[in-house]
């Protein structure tokens, strides 16, 4: 191997959303927190968040846990402060290995989002996928936690007449923060190959480089 090679790239997947909303490739952990999508309503919001359990500690089994309604919140004081009796789901974790979890089909409709506006439509749990990132808002994301990002809104937006994309802060400003500065929006977008128009938050986003 020569010593100048450059790094390699990380694993980029490939996914395809199933029939019934699910991803094959990714580990199915179904979470009793979902309803139906109010009737007529489809996917055509992806909204991006952060999370760790507790916050800036990655790896353990405590996020899964907690979509699952099984988290122990004599564990950790943070828990017992914010997470008892909570029920809250997202469509996807993306872990900081690039490892990807369902927990709810993107058919159905996930409890991430919260009170929120997009563009007023408010709501947006009604029409959006959540994705959340293992991560924090003060800690960088990893190569392998893109490359998994990039490869599932493929295939949300070869599923589902996606139209934008947005972080959890754009759709609840001042009540949400994540997924933070730390998230590189540039570079989903250039993964994604995307336009501009996908994503209305950004200020500057360059259409061009979808293609270059
Ligand atoms: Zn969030």
């Amino acid at each position: 191997m020569s010593i100048a090679a450059s790094p390699p790239l990380p694993r980029m997947p490939a996914y395809e959303v199933d029939a019934q909303g699910w991803v094959p490739g990714a580990r199915r952990l179904p979470s009793p927190n979902f309803e139906a999508r109010p009737q007529g309503a489809v996917p055509t919001l992806i909204v991006i968040h952060n999370i760790s359990l507790p916050p800036n500690v990655f790896g353990g089994p405590e996020i899964a846990d907690l979509f699952l309604n099984r988290l122990d919140c004599d564990a950790h004081p943070y828990f017992d402060a914010h997470l008892r009796g909570v029920r809250v789901s997202a469509h996807f974790v993306i872990h900081r290995d690039g490892a990807l979890e369902q927990f709810v089909s993107c058919d159905e409709r996930a409890w991430h989002a919260g009170a929120s506006s997009f563009f007023g439509r408010e709501r947006c749990n009604d029409f959006a996928v959540g994705i959340e990132l293992e991560g924090s808002d003060t800690t960088a994301f990893e190569a392998a936690q893109y490359a998994t990002l990039a490869a599932l809104v493929k295939a949300l937006v070869a599923r589902y007449p996606i139209e934008a994309l947005a972080g959890h802060s754009d759709i609840a400003p001042g009540r949400k923060t994540d997924p933070g500065p730390h998230f590189d929006w540039a570079r989903l977008q250039r993964d994604t190959r995307l336009g501009a128009a996908s994503f209305p938050y950004i200020q500057g986003c360059d259409a061009q480089g979808a293609t270059s």
